[in-house]
């Protein structure tokens, strides 16, 4: 008896750390609501849904959030219970920014188990893909529905001048432009997001990609009476994934080009750098961006003004990318106004 007796306090033990090493909050109650068993997570679940401070699992069926579960219960203690399908209830709460599933499951003695998960992560990114995916179909109508319409036309007046043909068909083959960029935009957005730790790393030049990414920009730049500066010496190197590392320079200098104005200078420095980080300043003296719109350029599709943005092609994703690559590489962007005008983004990038 004394063996098997120590046996079950073995096996007691390993439950209990089992449970207490579970992500999810356990309880266990007899019929008439008395705890049996609880984690701690439990507790604590049960606290940040409630917002209240107990230590107490009883106090679970005296919370108004959790009244669903008190009716479940009370409905199934008059009910007959079958061991192979047993009864089970669930639902979702979202409560000051976290999410929670409670799940509760009668047992044929009418004893019963609730399950408390903290599902904030995946409902959040549940919450964002839905959003990018009607951002995505929103963003998609326009330029499709304008190559339409210039297909029609062209299809609907076979007589058309050569001259208003070829305008005609330039104008949709400049909204194709706009849908591939979209499309890639979203493909480099969706990459960062899903295959974050597959990014090969590289040590890479800063001063010779930004020069490379430069030399893309040329005819723009120089259309535009635009001065572009490089105050980073020549042996600065960041442990990167050279890509995405272009794609962070073409966005940022792609936008000091596309709003800054004509005859702006925009400028990349390297204005310090400690054992692990380079701290870099890019700036523009242009425009800027309002206040008010400071905190959100970086959210996906969000554009400061949505006429002149879209005149100039942007697709709202060129920010969102910039810092999901920097916060992919574990470094930090922030933008803000410069005194004598213009927009400054100081971010840093692993050595
Ligand atoms: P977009 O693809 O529209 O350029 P971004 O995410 O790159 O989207 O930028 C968001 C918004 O921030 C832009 O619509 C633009 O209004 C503003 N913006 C970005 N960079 C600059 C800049 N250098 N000067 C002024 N406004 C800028």
């Amino acid at each position: 008896m004394l063996k098997t007796q120590h046996e079950l306090a073995n096996e007691k033990e390993k439950l209990f750390s089992h449970l207490n090493a579970l992500n999810e909050g356990i309880a266990f109650f007899s019929s008439d609501k008395s705890k049996i068993l609880t984690n701690n997570h439990f507790i604590q679940y049960m606290n940040m849904i409630s917002g209240e401070l107990t230590i107490s699992s009883s106090n679970f069926f005296r919370i108004p959030d959790f009244i669903p579960i008190v009716e479940f219960v009370d409905k199934m203690s008059n009910s007959e219970i079958k061991s192979s399908d047993l009864p089970k209830a669930e639902f979702q709460i979202g409560k000051n920014g976290k999410f929670f599933r409670v799940q509760c499951a009668v047992f044929n003695d009418k004893s019963f188990e609730i399950i408390l998960s903290d599902i904030t992560v995946a409902e959040k990114s549940r919450q964002i893909k839905q959003e990018m995916t009607s951002n995505i179909a929103h963003e998609l109508k326009t330029p499709v529905s304008s190559v339409k319409g210039y297909i029609e036309t062209l299809i609907n007046e076979p007589a058309m001048e050569q001259e208003k043909q070829k305008y005609f068909l330039e104008k949709a083959l400049a909204q194709t432009d706009k849908l591939t960029d979209l499309i890639n935009d979203i493909v480099v957005i969706n990459k960062i997001e899903e295959a974050g730790n597959s990014f090969s790393k590289e040590k890479i030049n800063v001063k010779e990609l930004f020069q490379e990414v430069k030399e893309n920009f040329m005819s723009a730049i120089k259309a535009r009476g635009m001065n572009v500066e490089v105050n980073v010496d020549d042996n600065i190197q960041v442990m990167c994934n050279r890509s995405l590392i272009t794609s962070v320079f073409q966005n940022l200098l792609e936008n000091s080009v596309n709003y800054a104005g004509n005859n702006t200078t925009a400028t990349l420095e390297l204005y310090t750098q400690d054992d692990k980080f380079c701290h870099f300043s890019f700036s523009d003296n242009g425009v800027g961006i309002p206040e008010e719109h400071l905190s959100r350029v970086f959210e996906r599709f969000y554009r400061v003004d949505s006429g002149r943005s879209r005149k100039s092609g942007g697709t709202g994703l060129g920010l969102a990318i910039v810092k999901n690559a920097i916060l992919l590489h574990k470094g930090d962007i922030q933008a803000r106004n410069k005194n004598g005008g213009g927009i400054e983004f100081l971010f840093s990038l692993p050595k």
